[in-house]
């Protein structure tokens, strides 16, 4: 299978009807890298730095987090390379640092917030983003912003971090492009005001699930509430997809609901063009690309927008099976 989807990769990934679909790949390892040749992805639509600090025993220095973005740019051999800041917090912890004793951690001090409050830790993170990518491109993005203000005080930090650089005369990256993640309701909400402000969003369908639904994305016995193929979550997405569009700014989704193809066509369906996921689906989704007819699965959502969440799915499976995909 494997060999079979590798045979593939050379081959556009636009659906039936001839839309374009940007394809990336989920990341977190310099191991992950040789997967992007593998699959043939566009590049890294998501790596999360975070790793790094979660399988050490204290603070990657600054020096070892420039090695491993240096060498994920190396391994990429010119493809973009989606690095996101430190997302720690939640149901992602370190030992060695103070989370205090939080009720709810998902909706705690983590990502853009521990950055704000501590520019100390992610002061250092861009410093060896900037280092790392000097007279290449660097891509960066922020984690669990809230309020589009949010992303002006991260901005005034990165801005910092290139003048302090400018002052030691350390080569820059040739162009910095800035993003910033919707992973909440609020920054869907406000998705159109957050996109003005960067070169590009992404959404974090995983977080973004769990509080639309308020159903915790780790608890089994929630699980079933916590489905994206819920027609009100799908109509959400589409709306917000649709006031970012109207900025210009392009947005991808990068929660891994993707891995299932009924929800990837789906997400399709509603909008979007852009996916990052984990390697081992890239192949079977540029497959599923090609076989569906985007703008037939849009007019097929557009009929069943009040349908029952329980009917969806297998309605909307026996749609992608009559259509071929
Ligand atoms: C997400 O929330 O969808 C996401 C991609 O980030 P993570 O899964 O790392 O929280
Ligand atoms: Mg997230």
């Amino acid at each position: 299978r494997q060999a079979l989807y590798a045979s593939e990769k050379g081959l556009e990934t636009k659906t039936k009807d001839g839309v374009d679909i940007t394809v990336l790949m989920n990341a977190g390892l310099a191991l992950d890298l040789p997967y992007l040749e593998a699959t043939g992805a566009a590049g890294v639509g998501l790596f999360r730095t975070e790793l790094q600090f979660l399988i050490g025993s204290q603070l990657p220095s600054v020096a070892s987090q420039e090695a491993l973005y240096r060498e994920a740019l190396d391994l990429a051999n010119g493809k973009p390379v989606i690095f996101r800041t430190a997302d720690i917090g939640g149901d992602k912890t370190a030992d060695y640092m103070e989370h205090g004793n939080e009720v709810n951690p998902a909706m705690g001090w983590r990502g853009a917030r521990m950055a704000l409050d501590r520019p100390g830790m992610i002061r250092p993170q861009l410093r060896a983003l900037l280092a790392a990518a000097a007279e290449r491109e660097l891509w960066v993005m922020f984690p669990f912003v809230t309020v589009p203000a949010e992303v002006d005080e991260i901005r005034e930090l990165l801005d910092r971090e290139i003048d302090r650089a400018r002052r030691r005369e350390r080569a820059l990256p040739e162009s910095i492009k800035v993003g910033a993640m919707i992973e909440t309701p609020s920054s869907a909400w406000r998705a159109d005001l957050i996109a003005d402000k960067v070169d590009f969003l992404s959404v974090g369908g995983n977080d973004l699930a769990q509080f639309y639904f308020a159903a915790d994305r780790d608890s089994e016995r929630v699980q079933r509430r916590y489905d994206p193929m819920n027609p009100g979550f799908l109509s959400f997405l589409q709306d917000t997809v649709q006031r970012v569009n109207k900025t210009g700014t392009p947005l991808s989704y990068c929660g891994e609901q993707t891995s299932d193809a009924v929800t990837a066509a789906a997400l399709m369906a509603v909008g979007i063009r852009q996916f990052s996921l984990p390697a081992a689906f890239v192949g079977p989704f540029r497959r599923l690309v090609r076989s569906l007819d985007v703008k037939k699965a849009a007019a097929w959502f557009k009929a069943h927008e009040s349908a029952p969440v329980a009917t969806l799915r297998p309605a909307f499976l026996e749609f992608l099976n009559e259509n071929g995909a």
